[in-house]
């Protein structure tokens, strides 16, 4: 079967096949590929070769913790999305389709802030506003009156996302309210949904049925799982018999999301504690959103007092990560004052 691709008659709709192509997990997207009858066989096709490539690319750069901002033509785009959701579902690592989910949204987070920022056709502003937040969340999203550089989310839609924000900058006592809303620059009001974002992404792979796949893609997804197997491995099996604390502040990270300052610390001297290279200490956090090699690299190392004031800093105490909300004890918990001890007691 051939793929009947070519542009849709958008007639007044003002989203051209340009705009759509950043947003692949848009309905919009979703129907044009029904429409399509787009078989996977077709990717054994030699002109799908580059698209399989550029795929594979795309996975491996979020995959590494990068942002992929080459952007393609529509059609182009749409089937390497589709390849990337394949390929992500069939390697089946599970820290590889967080990672891919969390970049997928950024990167679809960097088009839309562009977008909302820059676009002048305000038809256009408001059908973008509405095709991702409101078809795909059920959130309304306006633009402001006075300001067009604002947007107003209802209090209730706003705190529902924000209170998994840790900064202080997201709490409502530090935002402009007025009349039930909360308004919004267009960086912050994209960066508010990240985290569905991904979750629509990671439920798109996770919901897909794979039957057979096409040989085009096989022999490059077995490559690829080799090569990433062996690179996640180690945080799919390590994480067991840490104490809960620690465990909780891997398991908020291998989801992508943000974690206080308090919580990297905890994990970081944790992990000193019990004789963790730096090296591997700094992989860590390599799901945390606003990941830096470098400047975790530092932040490690001067915890383990090899920089700066070259105290090497202790594990805080429990009490200390209960009045700060990061104690999650369980029965093990029962006796301990610090966390470092209940690495000792399971290793006995
Ligand atoms: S009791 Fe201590 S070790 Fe256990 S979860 Fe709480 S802080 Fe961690």
């Amino acid at each position: 079967m051939s793929i009947r691709i070519g542009p849709k008659d958008w007639a007044d709709d003002p989203l051209q096949n340009e705009d759509l192509a950043k947003y692949p997990f848009l309905n919009d997207v979703s129907e044009y590929i029904r429409q399509t009858h787009f078989d996977f066989e077709e990717y054994n096709r030699p002109e799908f070769k580059d698209i399989i490539e550029t795929a594979i690319e795309r996975i491996e750069t979020e995959a590494s913790g990068r942002l992929y901002e080459k952007l393609d033509r529509f059609q182009r785009e749409v089937f390497i999305f589709l390849a990337t959701l394949i390929i992500v579902k069939s390697i089946g690592i599970e820290s590889v389709l967080r990672k891919y989910s969390l970049f997928e949204a950024m990167r679809a987070e960097k088009f839309l802030t562009e977008d909302l920022k820059r676009e002048r056709n305000e038809q256009k502003r408001r059908l973008l506003l509405f095709k991702i937040f409101k078809e795909l969340f059920n959130v309304d999203i306006d633009i402001d009156a006075d300001d067009e550089r604002l947007f107003k989310v209802k209090i209730t839609d706003y705190l529902k996302r924000a209170s998994h924000f840790h900064e202080q900058e997201w709490k409502l006592i530090n935002r402009m309210v007025n009349k039930g809303y909360v308004y919004l620059d267009a960086d912050e009001t994209v960066r508010l949904f990240r985290n569905e974002l991904g979750a629509l992404v990671y439920d798109k792979v996770k919901m897909m049925q794979l039957l057979t796949l096409p040989e085009a893609l096989k022999t490059k997804i077995e490559e690829l799982r080799t090569k990433m197997t062996h690179r996640y491995e180690y945080r799919a099996t390590a994480v067991t018999d840490y104490p809960p604390c620690v465990k909780h502040a891997l398991e908020v990270m291998g989801r992508g999301e943000n974690l206080p300052h308090s919580a990297r610390v905890m994990l970081a001297t944790y992990m000193l504690a019990i004789g963790k290279p730096v090296d591997e200490i700094v992989m860590m956090y390599e799901n945390a959103p606003d990941f830096n090699e470098k400047i975790t690299r530092y932040q490690v190392e001067h915890l383990a007092g090899m920089k700066g004031s070259r105290t090497k800093y202790s594990v805080p105490s429990c009490d200390k990560l209960r009045n700060e909300n990061l104690c999650f004890a369980t029965a093990e918990c029962d006796g301990i004052i610090n966390p470092i001890q209940f690495g000792r007691k399971m290793r006995k």
